[in-house]
């Protein structure tokens, strides 16, 4: 079956589900098939629990005529999404980076959205299947996407813009993340870097955080849009379209915005100085499309996290900093300085290990121990994975559950938590009841 005939099809179901669990009548079904899955076997159950049509690759699973056989599923998820992206003759922004995608995309899609219909990533579906997911969501009107990309080894991005066709990009940052699959540092900033090379060789624009090093360099051949902070600017003798800096962090980050109209104060709901970027990035985007300044101020300031990043939260008689989603090296030391510059005492650490370090695992653990030991803590509990393969001087428990327990038997009041670990360590479990 052609792409074009396929898309018919799509046009008249153009709900998209891979996961019979989840499939509502009329889908259609695309077998995907994972590490411990083959989606080809479900095809027949889809089938039956009412899906319009499966697309599968595994000719012996065909039971009929709402059975579609294609040569590789997935990559025909892909080239229909391509197929339903070009429909749209629109700004396609995509945003990688080591650090703060979601928050930069969701900052983003607030601020456009104040002036266009603008279509975006659901939560988190940032890889080969959550973009092609995330286009063929895109509904007919759309002014605007946003696009999250997340990578974990080279030529990942590469490979997302030949069915996103991004025509502008933003980089958050180059941080730790991801080592082991990037093949460190240097590894990440290529890899990331596919997405400027990308729009370089199309004619697209970039918007370059210009307190990094690197980023500048690698938006060179673009047009370019820059933001930072006050200090950068001042340093590179660039000229930023929008720079800023913080006012205050204590809890919640107050930023100052130079460059939409006069200076502007925006009192955000996002708990972290290391936000500053975010935010930076969201009123240059919003100055770049036109969107007015008075409402970019409003809509970053009306932003509320509710996804365990940067949120802050009251919990029992306590102030918990809930920034449990995710954890490597770079984001892990953001949190823990933010937290330790924060006024009070009664502060606790509950802290679960960084995944996918590889080599650098041992290593970084350490300088994250060594950080903690800094600053005076009222209790430091590190869960989990290389915390426990390190000698240190703090209480070291086997998984969030462990620590959950420990904090039962703490009775804690008036006191100030910071949760924060990679995904597998689910460390927002302590605070179940
Ligand atoms: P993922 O790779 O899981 O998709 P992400 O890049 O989308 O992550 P977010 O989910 O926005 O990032 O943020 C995750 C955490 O990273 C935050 O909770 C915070 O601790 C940290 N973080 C966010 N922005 C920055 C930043 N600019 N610099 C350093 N750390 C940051
Ligand atoms: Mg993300």
């Amino acid at each position: 079956m052609t792409i074009e005939a396929l898309y018919e099809i799509y046009l008249a179901h153009p709900s998209i589900q891979t996961d019979t669990r989840k499939l509502k009548q009329g889908d259609l079904f695309f077998a995907l098939k994972g590490d411990q899955f083959n989606g080809n076997s479900f095809a027949n159950a889809a089938l039956e629990t009412g899906a319009a049509f499966a697309i599968i690759d595994e000719p012996e699973y065909h039971t009929g005529n709402r059975t579609i056989v294609v040569s590789n599923v997935l990559e025909t998820l892909q080239a229909l999404a391509l197929h339903h992206r070009r429909q749209f003759n629109i700004p396609f922004l995509a945003i990688t980076g080591s650090n703060g995608k979601t928050t930069t995309k969701e900052l983003i899609h607030t601020v456009l959205s104040r002036k266009f219909r603008t279509s975006t990533t659901e939560g988190n579906l940032n890889n080969h299947i959550g973009i092609p997911l995330t286009l063929l969501k895109i509904p007919a009107g759309t002014e605007m996407a946003v696009i999250e990309m997340g990578a974990n080894h080279q030529h990942e991005i590469e490979s997302y813009c030949l069915y996103t066709e991004p025509t502008h990009g933003l980089i958050t940052n180059l941080g730790k993340a991801h080592l082991e699959g990037f093949g460190g540092v240097e590894g990440v900033r290529k890899g990331k870097g596919e997405l400027f090379a990308y729009l370089r060789s199309h004619g697209g624009t970039t918007f370059v955080f210009g307190d990094d090093p690197w980023l500048p360099v690698m938006a060179s051949g673009t047009e370019t849009v820059l933001y930072g902070s006050e200090t950068a600017e001042a340093a590179t003798s660039l000229d930023f379209s929008v720079s800023g800096h913080v006012i205050q962090s204590e809890p919640f980050l107050e930023v100052a915005a130079r460059g939409i109209t006069s200076v502007h104060s925006i009192r955000t709901q996002l708990v972290g100085a290391y936000n500053l970027p975010n935010v930076l990035a969201a009123v240059a985007v919003g100055k770049f499309f036109g969107v007015p300044g008075i409402d970019i101020v409003a809509a970053i300031a009306g932003y509320k996290p509710e996804n365990s990043r940067s949120q802050l939260v009251h919990w029992q008689n306590n102030q918990v900093i809930l920034d449990a989603y995710n954890a490597n090296p770079s984001s892990m030391r953001a949190a823990i300085e933010n937290f330790a510059h924060l006024p009070g005492n009664n502060k606790v650490l509950l802290l679960g290990a960084m995944a996918e370090l590889g080599e650098e695992s041992l290593r970084e653990h350490e300088n994250i121990v060594s950080l903690i030991a800094g600053y005076p803590w009222k209790a430091v509990v590190l869960v989990g994975g290389d915390f426990g393969r390190i000698g240190h001087p703090f209480l070291q428990l086997s998984d969030s559950e462990a620590a959950r327990d420990w904090l039962k038997t703490q009775q804690l009041s008036n006191s100030f938590l910071l949760v924060k670990g990679s995904r597998s360590m689910r460390m927002e479990k302590v605070l179940a009841e």
